[in-house]
């Protein structure tokens, strides 16, 4: 591990600060341990629907200061339009927000009377009003030249009720309407990789940061798509009897990110 103030925490939340809108407790004290500290913190997360002000607020409820920290799929997605183009938003309003601070112009597949031909790209994201009216517009658009960008890969997301479709599911359908492949913006792919290394101000491969999910497939595949550190905590989707079998391999397992920090901070 590096020196103790030269360490990047890039956190996921759900599963490692909160678990379908509870708190975990201890990642409050804990993320109050590394400000202290003076580690760099940023959340990271591949939810698309909440602005950046909403995401702040979710995250100052738990007691954890939040302001100009968070990362989401819908700011990563945004970074692959240009200034001026226009775009279909097939999602919620944290990419609406993200096209409009990029400089694009947002606009909603149902309401908007552009011309199929001047649709620059589309962007999918998480949202509950997926519908095939919606699905329709956003296919036009892609017949027509359009780019296809979508926010996250997710096939299901877990909910106490099970599992609901992701918006991996809503991008299969754009993507099979559209008859074109998508450029995934979230994690672990490089957009967000790339947003991340500009926020922190740090090289891709510097030693001694980390990356903390709960999820190999998503976190610990960011880690290596960052060159950082996987830390896995057994708070969220990963039970600790497939810790030995999930791909990629943790750097460090812990039960939860209160545990994980004191187990960093003491190795360093
Ligand atoms: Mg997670």
């Amino acid at each position: 591990m590096a020196g103790l103030n030269d360490i990047s925490w890039v956190l996921d939340l759900d599963g490692v600060v909160w678990l379908a809108d509870e708190p975990i407790p201890g990642s409050a004290a804990a993320i109050e341990l590394l400000d202290a500290e003076h580690h760099q913190v940023l959340f990271v997360t591949n939810f698309s629907a909440l602005t950046s002000r909403q995401a702040e607020q979710k995250l100052e409820t738990c007691g954890i200061k939040a302001k100009g920290r968070v990362l989401t799929s819908a700011m990563a997605a945004a970074s692959l339009v240009e200034p001026g183009e226009q775009v279909i938003v097939c999602g919620g309003e944290g990419i609406i927000e993200a096209v409009k601070n990029r400089g694009a112009t947002p606009l909603n597949p149902l309401q908007e009377h552009v011309p199929t031909s001047a649709i620059d790209a589309v962007i999918v994201g998480f949202h509950r009003e997926f519908s095939f009216e919606r699905l329709a517009a956003s296919a036009h658009a892609l017949h027509n030249g359009a780019r296809l960008i979508s926010t996250n890969n997710d096939p299901t997301y877990p909910t106490p009720h099970g599992l609901l479709p992701g918006n991996g599911s809503l991008t299969a359908a754009v993507a099979v309407a559209g008859k074109t492949e998508p450029t995934i913006a979230g994690k672990p792919h490089a957009p967000i990789a790339n947003l991340v290394l500009e926020r922190l101000g740090v090289e891709r491969g510097t030693p001694g940061n980390i990356v903390v999910g709960d999820l190999p497939a998503t976190d610990g595949l960011l880690a290596a798509e960052l060159g950082f550190d996987f830390g896995l905590v057994l708070s969220g989707v990963t039970p600790a009897d497939q810790v030995d079998t999930c791909e990629p391999k943790p750097d460090i397992v812990a039960q939860d990110l209160e545990a994980m920090v004191e187990a960093v901070l003491s190795s360093a």
